[in-house]
C-alpha cells in the first residue's frame, strides 16, 4: 500500500486568529458536551449509512453503534462509529472547511455574550468542540465507497493541520482525541458514563462505554400512543424522576404536521407554590439531550410539568432571548396549552368523581392558566370544576348559576375558609343554598378574574350579607308592641348598641329562618376586598373591621333573653349575654389579639358560674 508517503500539510483558513484559545476557554463550565457533539456526528454518520444503504440497495447488513473506549496510558479518549466514514477529500471539505467555519461563525455570534449559558445546548460548535479538552485530535476514517481508502487527519490545536491516508480495514470514522493534562477525568470510565448518561440515554443507536450499552435506543415518546400501558408510562417517569411520586396523568404528543413534536408530558402532584422561572422538561433535539431548563418553549403556567420533548425542528444554536421571538416556539406553546385544556377538559367529561382529587392537584395552574392564556380560558371554562356544599359534591359555574336561578340569580356564594365559617355555612345549608369552595391563595385574583370575564356574575363570601330567603320578612319580633312605640327588633338594636360601644360596628336585627345562632359579623364584599388588597400591598391603617355590621337574630332564644333581661332591670347579665354574642361572631373572622381573647374566655367563664343561678 502507497497510503502513508503522501501526507498533506496545510493551514486551516480563518479570520478569527485565535480560535482555538478560544474554543478551549470559552464554554468552560461546559466542556463535557464535547462528548454529546462526537457522538452526535457518530449517529448521524450511521443514520448517512443506513440512508444509504436503503436507497442504493447496498445490503451491507451491520450491527450498527458507536463504541468508546478510554486508554489511561495512552493517555486518548476514542470515539468509533460504523456510519458512511469519511474520504481524505471529505475531510478536507467537512472539517477543515466546513467545520471550521460554522464553529468559527458561532463564536463570532456569541463571544459577546455576557452569559454563556444562554445558548441552549451549545448546538453548533460541533466536532470543533473536542479541542476544548483535547491538545491533539486525530480522525482514522474509511468510507463505504468502493475502493475508498483510509483517511488520516491530525491537529495539535493550532490553524495547521495534517491529512494523509493510513490503514484502516473497517468502514467508519475513528475520533482519537489525547487529552490536555488537566482534563484527564475523561479517562475515567465512571466520568465518560455520567456524560453519556446525561447527553446519550435515549440515542437511537447502541452506545456503548467499553462494550456496555448506555442508552435506550427506543424511548417511549418515540413509540405509537396507543400501544403503550399505563404502567409502562408510570415506569418510565420513574426513570426520568427517580424520587417523585406517581404523576396525575400525562400527555403523549406525536405531531408531524405542521411541525415535528414527540414528548411526554406529566402532570406531577402539586404544592400550590411553584417556581416559575425554571422548566421542568427535558429537551431532545432528535433523541440528543439538550436542556432540562428551557422556559420558552413552555407556557408559563405549564412550567411545573415534567418529561420531555423532542423537539428535531428547533434551531438550538440560538440564544434564549432569540428563541422567545422564534415562531416555532410559539406555536409549541400553542400546541401545548392547547393539549393540556383538552386533557383537562376529557378528564372533567368522563369521570367527574375521579376528576375531583386530581383537580384538588392542578386546579392552581389551570387558574393561573385561564387568568394568563384567553384561549385556554376558553376552551376549559366550561369544565372547570369547584367544591360545593351541594349534593353533588363538584359543581361546573354554568350547572352553579342555572340551580341558583330561583333564590339568588347571578350570585355566587363561596367560602374561603370551612372551618371557621362553618357557622355561615351551617345557615347556608339550612336554607337549601349552596356555596362553593374557594381556599386557595389563587383564588381572590381568581374570583376577581371570572367577574371580569363574566360581567353579570358576582362572587360573595358567605359572610359579606345574608341571602334574602334566610330572612323571614314579617316575623311576629318586628312588629311593634302593644306599650310602647318601639317594636322588638329596635329595642333589641338598642340594646346590643348600649352594650357593646364598638367603634365602626352597626347593629342590625333581623329574624332568620334558622334560631340557632344569635348574631353573625358580616362585612360588605366590596369593602372586604378593597382592604385586603391595600392589606397586601403593605400599606398600614387597613383593619379589616374600621366597618362591620353585627346580625342578631332575633329568633334566637339567647337574644330573647337578652332582652329579657334588660327588661328585668338586669343589665349587667343583659350586656354580659350581648358581649359574648359579639365575641362568638367576631370568632369566626379570627378576629381577636391575645387581649381580646383574655377578655373573651374571663367572660365565658363568669357566664358557666351563672349557669342555673339565673332564676
Ligand atoms: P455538524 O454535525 O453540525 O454538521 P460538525 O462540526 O459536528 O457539524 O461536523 C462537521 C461535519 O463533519 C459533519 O457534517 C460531517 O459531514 C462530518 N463528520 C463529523 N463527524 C463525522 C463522523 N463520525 N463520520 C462521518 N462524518 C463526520
Ligand atoms: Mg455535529
Amino acid at each position: 500500500m502507497s497510503g502513508q508517503q503522501s501526507v498533506e500539510k496545510g493551514a486551516i483558513s480563518i479570520h478569527t486568529e485565535n480560535i482555538f484559545p478560544i474554543i478551549k476557554k470559552w464554554l468552560y463550565s461546559e466542556k463535557e458536551i464535547f462528548l454529546r457533539e462526537l457522538v452526535a456526528n457518530a449517529v448521524d454518520a450511521i443514520h448517512k449509512m443506513q440512508h444509504i444503504n436503503l436507497v442504493e440497495g447496498l445490503k451491507i447488513a451491520d450491527d450498527y453503534g458507536v463504541d468508546i473506549r478510554v486508554d489511561k496510558e495512552a493517555g486518548v479518549l476514542v470515539i468509533r462509529d460504523n456510519g458512511l466514514g469519511m474520504t481524505a477529500e471529505e475531510i478536507r471539505k467537512y472539517i477543515n472547511q466546513i467545520a471550521f467555519s460554522s464553529a468559527e461563525e458561532f463564536i463570532d455570534r456569541f463571544k459577546d455574550l455576557e452569559d454563556k449559558s444562554q445558548i441552549i445546548g451549545h448546538f453548533g460548535l460541533g466536532f470543533y468542540s473536542s479541542f476544548m479538552v483535547a491538545k491533539k485530535v486525530e480522525i482514522r476514517s474509511l468510507s463505504y465507497q468502493s475502493e475508498a481508502k483510509g483517511a488520516h487527519w491530525s491537529c495539535d490545536g493550532s490553524t495547521s493541520y495534517e491529512l494523509g491516508h493510513c490503514e484502516k480495514s473497517d468502514r467508519g470514522t475513528e475520533i482519537v482525541l489525547h487529552l490536555e493534562d488537566d482534563e484527564k477525568e475523561f479517562l475515567e470510565p465512571a466520568r465518560v458514563r455520567e456524560v453519556l448518561e446525561r447527553y446519550c440515554s435515549y440515542l437511537p443507536v447502541p452506545v456503548r462505554l467499553e462494550e456496555d450499552q448506555v442508552n435506550d435506543c427506543n424511548p417511549l415518546w418515540t413509540k405509537t400512543p396507543s400501544e403503550v400501558s399505563d404502567e409502562e408510562y408510570k415506569e418510565f417517569y420513574k426513570k426520568l424522576y427517580p424520587l417523585a411520586d406517581d404523576p396525575l396523568f400525562w400527555i403523549h404528543l406525536n405531531i408531524d404536521f405542521p411541525f415535528n413534536l414527540k414528548g411526554i408530558v406529566y402532570f406531577p402532584r402539586l404544592t400550590t407554590e411553584f417556581d416559575v422561572s425554571k422548566s421542568h422538561i427535558k429537551l431532545f433535539c432528535n433523541q440528543v439531550f439538550v436542556s432540562d431548563n428551557c422556559p420558552e418553549l413552555i407556557p408559563e403556567f405549564l412550567l411545573p410539568l415534567q418529561g420531555c420533548l423532542d423537539a428535531p425542528d428547533l434551531p438550538l444554536n440560538v440564544s434564549r432571548s432569540y428563541l422567545q421571538n422564534e415562531p416555532q416556539v410559539r406555536k409549541i406553546q400553542e400546541v401545548l396549552s392547547g393539549r393540556v385544556a383538552s386533557k383537562v377538559v376529557d378528564l372533567a367529561k368522563k369521570d367527574r368523581e375521579a376528576f375531583g382529587p386530581i383537580w384538588d392537584d392542578i386546579h392552581t395552574f389551570v387558574k393561573y392558566g385561564m387568568m394568563r392564556d384567553d384561549k385556554f380560558y376558553d376552551r376549559v371554562k366550561d369544565q372547570v370544576i369547584y367544591r360545593s356544599t351541594g349534593e353533588a359534591r363538584y359543581t361546573t359555574l354554568p350547572e352553579y348559576l342555572e340551580r341558583a336561578k330561583e333564590k339568588h340569580a347571578d350570585k355566587v356564594y363561596y367560602a374561603n375558609d370551612e372551618a371557621t365559617q362553618a357557622t355561615y355555612l351551617k345557615l347556608f345549608k339550612s336554607q337549601g343554598i349552596e356555596v362553593i369552595i374557594l381556599d386557595t391563595l389563587i383564588d381572590n385574583h381568581f374570583i376577581q378574574f371570572l367577574e371580569m370575564k363574566n360581567t353579570s356574575v358576582r362572587f360573595e363570601r358567605v359572610d359579606s350579607d345574608l341571602s334574602d330567603s334566610m330572612i323571614e320578612k314579617d316575623a311576629a319580633e318586628k312588629l311593634v308592641t302593644e306599650e310602647g312605640g318601639a317594636s322588638r327588633d329596635e329595642k333589641v338594636k338598642g340594646a346590643f348598641d348600649e352594650a357593646l360601644e364598638v367603634e365602626g360596628l352597626t347593629v342590625r336585627a333581623e329574624s332568620l329562618k334558622d334560631d340557632s345562632v344569635p348574631g353573625m359579623v358580616l362585612l360588605s364584599e366590596q369593602s372586604r376586598r378593597f382592604k385586603e388588597m391595600t392589606r397586601m400591598m403593605g400599606q398600614q391603617g387597613s383593619d379589616l373591621f374600621s366597618e362591620h355590621t353585627l346580625l342578631v337574630n332575633l329568633a334566637s332564644p339567647v337574644v330573647k333573653k337578652m332582652l329579657r333581661l334588660k327588661e328585668a332591670g338586669r343589665v349587667d347579665d343583659a350586656n354580659l349575654l350581648a358581649e359574648q354574642v359579639y365575641d362568638l361572631a367576631m370568632l369566626s373572622h379570627k378576629a381577636f389579639d391575645g387581649e381580646k381573647m383574655a377578655v373573651f374566655l374571663a367572660r365565658s367563664n363568669r357566664i358557666l358560674e351563672l349557669v342555673g343561678e339565673e332564676e
